[in-house]
């Protein structure tokens, strides 16, 4: 326990700890995943605001692998709220 605690003192002074990525909304550390989502026609993009007809978005990933879209990342599921990464 004591070794435990020396280690992360020495990583944080050497700025190797890995701190969790905090919510930002409440401050909870964020759990690690993976956004999927099926898109057999197209990729997915970002818009925006939304349009009935989906014009003007930039593409987040325009060529999904295997029917689905991947977005890693980090998700606080009290506040339902997804950071993602692409
Ligand atoms: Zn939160």
């Amino acid at each position: 326990m004591m070794g435990h605690t020396r280690r992360n003192e020495l990583l944080e002074a050497l700025g190797l700890a890995k701190e969790p990525t905090r919510c930002p909304k409440c401050g909870r550390p964020m759990s690690p995943g993976s956004l999927g989502t099926q898109a057999f026609v197209g990729g997915s993009s970002w818009y925006p605001e939304r349009s009935m007809f989906a014009v003007r978005g930039d593409p987040i990933v325009p060529q999904p692998m295997g029917g689905m879209v991947w977005l890693d990342g980090l998700r606080c599921s009290d506040c339902r709220l997804l950071q993602l990464d692409y």
